[in-house]
């Protein structure tokens, strides 16, 4: 219960202590190894892909992932940053067709002391927001319907990224 209200704080990410030291490797790493489905991997682009998060804060929390396995923002290339900069405007527009939200946090944690869950792997939140969200999550915390809303999320969103990055996948 204690793990669960944390998942639902703003910027803790709590991943790391779900998947991310326990896992080998890296996890941002790992799932473009993976298939698109098994991983919740909503489009991959040329330097970076997108991916529904699994522990997420809000309904459509996505990220936005290099495939590169950098630590930080500065240690990314041109062709890099640029990628995922698109990325993350095709993220916006199809939250917003698919959710409508009032506002966006789009945000990077870098280093533990920022929250980082998966230390290492820089990665971009792209997570909708709701007026009253805060306390409508906190009283979903203890319900057990995220699995439902990922999938949900994964068949609303998929193509949409696609749409909006300009290819008919
Ligand atoms: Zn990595």
């Amino acid at each position: 219960m204690e793990e669960r209200k944390q998942l639902w704080a703003p910027w803790r990410y709590a991943y790391v202590s779900r998947v991310g030291k326990k896992e080998e490797g890296c996890v941002f790493c790992e799932a473009p190894r993976k298939s698109d489905e098994e991983a919740l991997i909503l489009y991959r682009g040329k330097r970076a892909y997108v991916i529904l998060n699994k522990y997420p804060y809000n309904n459509g929390h996505l990220m936005v992932v290099p495939y590169r396995h950098v630590a930080s923002l500065e240690d990314l290339d041109e062709e890099e940053m640029a990628d995922i900069m698109r990325l993350v405007n095709a993220s916006l527009k199809a939250l917003r067709e698919v959710y409508s939200p009032d506002g966006f946090n789009v945000g990077v944690n870098i280093g533990k002391a920022a929250g980082a869950g998966v230390e290492g792997h820089v990665h971009v939140h792209v997570v909708p927001r709701w007026f009253g969200d805060t306390n409508y999550m906190a009283v979903l915390a203890g319900v057990t319907i995220i699995p439902q809303l990922l999938s949900d999320s994964y068949k609303l969103l998929r193509p949409l990224l696609a749409k909006h990055m300009g290819d008919s996948r």
